[in-house]
Order: structure tokens, then sequence, then C-alpha cells
């Protein structure tokens, strides 16, 4: 089913304290961007990101390069959900998410999708464990749990009735979520079970209860790949990013980098992605003579997209000569650089064959990698 997808992100956090939470970092990464990374990996289009304008500059750091629509936030949430849904255009459902909520999954995606089959609004909620209690200003009195749900997002609903809902609903109500508005337009809305892996940050001691949490819904994944190019007359080798003089070059139609070609297989292995050549045809003029930089850069930015991250990569080089030793800090230093990852995450190791095979004849140079990728369960 086509959704969009629309993240309010506009709020100002501070009950949290310190700046605003959805741009505070979860394991490297702002709050906002996980959800983002979610939706867009779930196939939201267009998606939304409502932002107030004096976030600007941590929109375009942490939402620059992730083809979002952002929408101007208002003075209340619900000035804010009505940006959101004008910027997210007619589309048939629509999913309405706290960006303060970063643990969201694809299951609950298609969960929430299921069930708007039969309704016209859906959302994820958690039955009340807790005996709740009531501050009569005379004493304490208990309040009857039953049929008490607590309410999470992301929020789905079909947009025609959202909308129109939307339309009656006074500009000065305020409404803590958008089930109430469709609620009180008489829509249907059901309950779906809840997750505590959908808990808002709300408070402080929060962050570190995600940060936990974030922990413990992340699965490793590992990839491998192997490369070899045959030497030729030259003046020197790409490896790892960086030139090497030598009295051979590698030949290939990029530039021949058999250390980043590996890595950049290890890298969409990892993530299940194909190969460098489903990505980038060698049968395609454009990629003669290209700098593999880009491959790398391309299947760690499929990796991010996924939701990922880059944990640890290790490159086996296979050669007589040139000796690599002398470049492998450099050669790291560079895998760092790409992979905007810190050094002690990167190793380059070299090896020979003792002079067997065509490594060991030295017709060629081979190179093996294995990247660790972190991703959303
Ligand atoms: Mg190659």
């Amino acid at each position: 089913m086509n959704f969009a997808a629309i993240i309010v992100a506009a709020g100002t956090g501070s009950r949290a304290g310190g700046a605003p939470k959805q741009w505070r970092l979860l394991k490297g990464k702002a709050i906002v961007r996980w959800s983002v990374d979610t939706f867009k990996a779930a196939g939201a289009q267009p998606l939304v990101v409502v932002v107030n304008t004096d976030q600007k500059a941590e929109a375009e750091q942490w939402l620059g390069d992730a083809d979002v629509v952002l929408a101007v936030g208002g003075a209340t949430r619900t000035a804010s959900v009505r940006s959101g849904l004008a910027a997210a255009g007619e589309v048939e459902v629509v999913m309405i998410h706290d960006a303060a909520r970063p643990l969201l999954t694809a299951a609950h995606i298609r969960d929430l999708l299921d069930a708007l089959e039969s309704a016209d609004g859906a959302l994820p909620a958690l039955p009340v464990a807790d005996t709740l209690k009531r501050e009569t200003g005379s004493g304490v009195a208990t309040v009857d749990r039953d049929g008490l749900w607590r309410a999470q997002t992301p929020q789905a609903f079909r947009r025609a009735p959202l909308a129109a809902a939307y339309d009656r609903w006074p500009d000065d109500a305020p409404a803590t979520d958008d089930a109430a508005v469709v609620e009180a337009a008489g829509g249907k809305v059901v309950l779906i079970p809840g997750d505590p892996l959908l808990m808002k940050i709300t408070h402080p001691e929060d962050f570190a209860m995600v940060e936990r949490l974030a922990e413990a819904t992340r699965v490793t994944r590992v990839g491998q790949g192997f490369d070899a190019h045959r030497f030729g007359p030259g003046d020197g080798v790409w490896l790892c990013g960086i030139k090497i003089a030598h009295d051979l070059t590698l030949i290939g139609h990029s530039d021949a980098d058999a250390g980043l070609h590996a890595l950049t297989d290890a890298l969409l292995g990892a993530i299940g992605a194909g190969d460098i050549g489903d990505h980038f045809p060698p049968s395609d003029p454009q990629w003669k003579g290209a700098s593999s930089d880009r491959f790398l850069r391309h299947a760690a930015g499929l990796v991010h997209q996924r939701g990922g991250r880059i944990t640890g990569v290790d490159v086996t080089l296979v050669c007589e000569q040139p000796k690599i030793k002398p470049h492998r800090e450099a050669m790291r230093a560079r895998l760092a650089e790409l992979l905007d990852l810190p050094l002690d995450s990167i190793s380059v190791k070299a090896t020979t064959t003792e002079g067997m095979g065509f490594t060991g004849r030295s017709e060629g140079l081979a190179a093996q990698a294995i990247a660790t990728v972190e991703l959303p369960e």
C-alpha cells in the first residue's frame, strides 16, 4: 500500500532538558534520523519532516541527504501536523509519528497498514499495567484502569477522513494525538498491540533507556568480498584509496583498486544488496577510469539508508609487490575518511603467497575484505 509519513520534529523538547531531543544523538545518529531511515526503507513516499524554522541548521546537517520534504512547524502540535498534511499532498494513507520515538520498526509499519484495511485510523497502544491514582485535593482515589490504553505513534490514517476531521477541528483546540481528531469526527479508529520499543523520549532519564533498547534491537551482519586485478605496464597502483608508486599498474575498467572493490562487495554483502557489478556495470562507459572511492561511498550510503551502521572493516591485500606496510596507515586513514569511521574500527593487512599462484608470480594482486554492519532487527 502506498503511504506518506509525517514525522513531527518541531518540538522544543524542554521536558527532556538541553537541546531539542529530536536532534540529540542516539548511537551517533540524530534521534529523528532513526525514524526517517525506517520509514524510507519501508517505502514512505513522500516522507515529510516537520521542523521549526530555528532548527534549519540541524535539519540540513541530519536530513540534507535523506530525500525528505521539510515542512515548517507551527506553535502547537496540531498546527505542525496540519503543515505536514499539506506537504504530504494527495495520498491514500498517511502515517503520523513523533520524532521522539526513534525505535520504530518495519513490522510496526506493516501492522498499521494491515489494520487500516477495516478502519479510518489505527494506532499502537499498550494496556495500562500500573494502578492509577488521582489526587483529589482532599486525598487520593483509585482510578479504574479497565479499558484504558497508552497511545503510541506512528498512527496511520486514510487521508480523506483524517483531512476532513482536521478541517472540522478548531484551530485553537489542543490535540495530543491525531487519533483524537478522527475520533471526534466520528471516524473508526482501531488499536493494535503497542510495543515498549515505541517509547517516547520525554524525560532526561529516558535517553539511557532508549540507548539500551537500541542496543538490544540491533543485529550484526557480516559481509565478505574478494577481488583480483592483473598487473600491466604502468607507474603505480591504487590500493585502498591511496596511489602507490610502482613499476607496474593494475588493469581494470575503473581505477582497479582491488582493496576498495573487495570492501565495497563486503558492505553490499552485509546488507544483501548484490555485488559491485550490479551497481556499477563494467559495460557502462561512465565507470571507465572511475575512482573507486565512489563505489565504496555508494555501498556505505546503502547501509545508512537501511538504518544501518558500519562497525568494522578488515581488508587483506595479497601480493609480493608493491610492499604494503609503508602505506598501511595512510590506507586506514583514507578508509576512515571515506566511511566516516574511527580509525580503530579499520584494519588493513597484507600478506604474500610465498611465490605460489598468480599473486606469487606477480601476475596480479588480490584483495579480501570483511565488513560488520549493525542493522535494525
Ligand atoms: Mg575489481
